[in-house]
């Protein structure tokens, strides 16, 4: 497979580009693997290009029922950061910030990560307090951050609505200066290829319908509608069909499936040059590089499979971004589209061997998975090779015994719809 460099763009591009090889192979389904990963997710893809690159185990197949991608990867917001204020989180979604850090050169794919920095505005003196602990936190355990006074964020972000009349008036605001985006479909990709070039199968339009089951219990393969696939070891990471997926091998896991919307508006001139979370409600904005504003809103507050969002939210959140953003009043907006979210009850993810032997999970990420892709899925990946978690993931595991309901980031209690 061609090695991605300045010399070969040019080479090719001299030859009117033409004899570019494909980015991954499009294989049939083998009789066995060792490892079978469920879910052609960012995580998914992670998680193989993880097992080949970190432990050598390359006989593994990605099995995903649509297009590699096509999931929450695809319809995210793109925003990565590590500030996080739970011991577990901090450091796990920092191993993956700097994983981020190395991602584009580790994958020879242009992961298009942009270190633009975030500012999570408060607006009262005790949401300053809330945020001041957070980020005193972060920097004890040596992450960046800092807090800004109003007059700095008016410098920082002058477009924001200072009047004396504003509906949410900005105390001032904490940022994470390697906080920012990358691009969703560029970082499955890149994982897809990395995990091909190392003998990794991706196998599309491949659902998943039940597991193949020893006389002992224990998982040794899948029913898919492309037929029945042995396996050493099946691991599962398909973001919200998590339930499905797991009651099928008889587990009830305490998560549930949630819709989130996103926003995109007409390209418009530059104007928002980092990421701004709103923070007397769950709406944060950023400009994509066609110029497009991209607004993240909240959950729709039920149950849902299904992936758009309904109009109840997109009243909510609107007046709330023209509100902060005054500017952006005669904006028209281009489309929007939702995903399914796997919502834990206290907000932090789940990373463990399951009670089923032979079955691995990965889910539980709620709003934040995207960020936690190459973190997430190097513990995945670690847990699955090696048969226990690391450090950093041994108590994101089921409950009981280990786990217990913590108090969310916000400090919400452990309610899946209320982080
Ligand atoms: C609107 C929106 C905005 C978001 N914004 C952010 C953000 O800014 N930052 C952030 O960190 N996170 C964000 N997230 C969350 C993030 O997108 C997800 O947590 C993350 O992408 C999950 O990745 P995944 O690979 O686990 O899941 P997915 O990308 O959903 O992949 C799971 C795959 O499993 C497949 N699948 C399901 N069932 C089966 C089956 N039976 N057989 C085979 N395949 C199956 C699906 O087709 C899917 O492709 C956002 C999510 C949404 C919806």
């Amino acid at each position: 497979m061609t090695h991605y460099s300045w010399f070969s763009v040019f080479a090719k591009a001299l030859g009117g580009n033409k004899g570019w090889d494909r980015a991954w192979r499009d294989p049939e389904p083998k009789a066995a693997y060792d490892v079978i990963i469920v879910g052609g997710g960012g995580h998914g893809l992670a998680t193989a290009y993880y097992l080949a690159k970190e432990h050598g185990i390359t006989n593994v197949a990605v099995l995903e029922k649509g297009w590699l991608g096509g999931g929450n990867t695809g319809r995210n917001t793109t925003i990565i950061r590590s500030n996080y204020m739970i011991d577990v989180n901090t450091h796990f979604y920092e191993k993956s910030l700097k994983l981020w850090e190395g991602l584009s050169k580790d994958l020879n794919y242009n992961a298009m990560v942009s270190h633009r920095k975030i500012y999570n505005l408060f607006h009262s003196p005790s949401q300053m307090e809330g945020f001041a602990k957070r980020y005193n936190i972060m920097r004890s355990c040596g992450i960046d951050g800092e807090i800004l006074n109003r007059e700095e964020v008016m410098k920082a972000l002058p477009y924001l609505d200072y009047s004396p009349n504003a509906r949410f008036p900005i105390y001032g605001a904490a940022s994470q200066p390697r906080a920012g985006t990358a691009r969703h479909d560029a970082v499955a990709w890149g994982y897809a290829r990395g995990a091909d070039m190392r003998g990794v199968d991706l196998i599309q339009n491949c659902e998943v319908t039940g597991y193949q089951r020893d006389a002992s219990g224990a998982v040794v393969g899948v029913q898919t509608t492309r037929g029945d696939i042995k396996a050493k070891k099946v691991g599962i990471a398909v973001a919200g069909h998590t339930s499905q997926l797991a009651e099928m091998a008889g587990l009830n896991l305490p998560i549930e499936s949630h819709l989130l919307q996103a926003f995109v508006s007409e390209p418009y001139k530059p104007l928002i040059d980092t990421v701004i979370t709103f923070g007397a409600g769950h709406f944060y904005i950023s400009q994509s590089d066609k110029g497009g504003l991209v607004f993240g809103g909240d959950l729709d507050g039920y149950n849902s499979f299904a992936q758009r969002g309904n109009f109840h939210l997109i009243d909510h959140l609107l007046p709330e971004g023209k509100a902060m953003i005054p500017c952006l009043s005669r904006l028209r907006f281009q489309r929007t589209w939702g995903g399914i979210m796997d919502m834990t009850m206290d907000g932090s993810p789940i990373i463990c061997k399951s009670p089923v032997d032979g079955l691995y999970i990965n889910c539980g990420f709620c709003y934040g998975g995207f960020k936690a892709t190459p973190g997430s899925c190097w513990f995945f990946a670690h847990t699955i090779a090696n048969d226990r978690p690391h450090e950093f993931n041994h108590t994101l595991t089921l409950p009981p015994p280990r786990r217990r309901y913590r108090m969310a980031e916000k400090r919400s209690p452990p309610m899946p719809r209320w982080h």
